[in-house]
């Protein structure tokens, strides 16, 4: 976890020169796709580490470096908008997933500012990405900063520092996460395994990690693609093939492909529209007209399960097939 990437050395060390007169709040700002959340996590970790090693990095091996691993510190907050953590929980229930940081986000933080530490030394505040607070949260943000108690750290991380009020930015201390040169980002992608990287680097705007983002999506629409062709014409669907494909796959990915493309069968069966696949529409319905409504319901209710229980299998490629060979059973009429 506190590994750096070979392009922020320098910014750590610019970091390590600020850490003497520490500030109470620290702006990371820089292009999208560099790693500056990683950074910044590493900023938070060396900070609550107990033995750190000479360049300033975390140990990964002491009691409060096990802790923020487990991301169980009592130390340490990340507030991020609720889309990009409790996102499972969210869609459950039905309500949309918060793209922005809310006040009672931030208010939640009195308590935690006002306590001292349960390990003595710092406290660090993430807030990523710190554009997405909205009005009320900004505010409220503010007044922490305005009355800062003890061994604190605040730390913004925005590709958007316009976004931000100015009365906020002037309250923080700015590091700049630089792109790193295209060389350095090309000898990287390289060793995370992409052949010929120049092409979606540049794509990338030279943001390597924007780069592997963009490598992944090219991925996935060929498996998407496949997994289409093999849902659509249950008959011929080879479950063992494609699951062996899918097995470097997100599991909860493809559950929720699952999951769109059964609730479009279910909705051309009941209504005659589809919602997720628009071009494919007169396939599900010849094939929604043979399936059995109560045995897609049941299935649906499977998917449901299984997406609750997707975030570690034990065996993707096991869990893909007998869901692939539940849903061509229940396809087939003889759910
Ligand atoms: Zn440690």
């Amino acid at each position: 976890m506190s590994k750096l990437y070979p392009w922020q050395n320098e910014l750590w060390q610019r970091w390590i020169g600020l850490r003497a007169r520490l500030p109470h709040a620290l702006l990371l700002k820089g292009p999208q796709g560099v790693g500056k959340l990683d950074f910044a996590m590493a900023v938070a970790q060396s900070l609550l580490c107990r033995e750190p090693q000479e360049g300033g990095l975390a140990c990964d091996s002491c009691p409060s470096c096990h802790w923020f691993q487990q991301q169980t510190h009592p130390d340490f907050r990340l507030i991020q908008p609720e889309i990009l953590s409790a996102q499972e929980e969210a869609n459950e229930s039905g309500k949309k997933p918060a793209r922005q940081i809310s006040v009672d986000q931030i208010r939640a933080l009195t308590d935690f500012s006002t306590l001292s530490a349960h390990q003595g030394g710092y406290r660090v505040v993430l807030i990523h990405p710190a554009e997405t607070m909205n009005a009320s949260a900004a505010n409220a943000l503010l007044k922490t900063l305005e009355e800062p108690a003890g061994q604190m750290l605040f730390i913004l991380v925005t590709h958007k520092p316009q976004q931000l009020p100015p009365t906020i930015l002037s309250r923080c201390l700015a590091l700049a996460a630089p792109l790193p040169s295209p060389d350095t980002s090309v000898a990287w992608l390289k060793q995370q395994g992409l052949d010929d990287p120049s092409i979606l680097l540049a794509q990338a705007g030279f943001a390597p990690l924007q780069a592997v983002r963009l490598a992944e999506e090219v991925e996935d629409v060929g498996e998407y693609q496949r997994f289409l062709q093999e849902v659509g014409r249950p008959a011929q669907f080879d479950v063992f093939a494609l699951a062996e494909q899918l097995q470097r796959t997100d599991p909860a990915k493809v559950i929720h492909w699952l999951q769109q493309w059964c609730y479009d069968l279910g909705s051309a069966k009941l209504t005659g529209k589809v919602l997720y696949h628009p071009n494919l529409a007169d396939a599900i319905q010849s094939l929604a007209a043979k399936i059995e409504i109560f045995g897609l319901l049941r299935y649906q209710k499977d998917l449901l399960v299984a997406r609750r229980e997707a975030t570690h299998p034990l065996n993707p490629r096991l869990q893909f097939e007998s869901l692939l060979l539940a849903y061509r059973q229940m396809a087939m009429g003889n759910g």
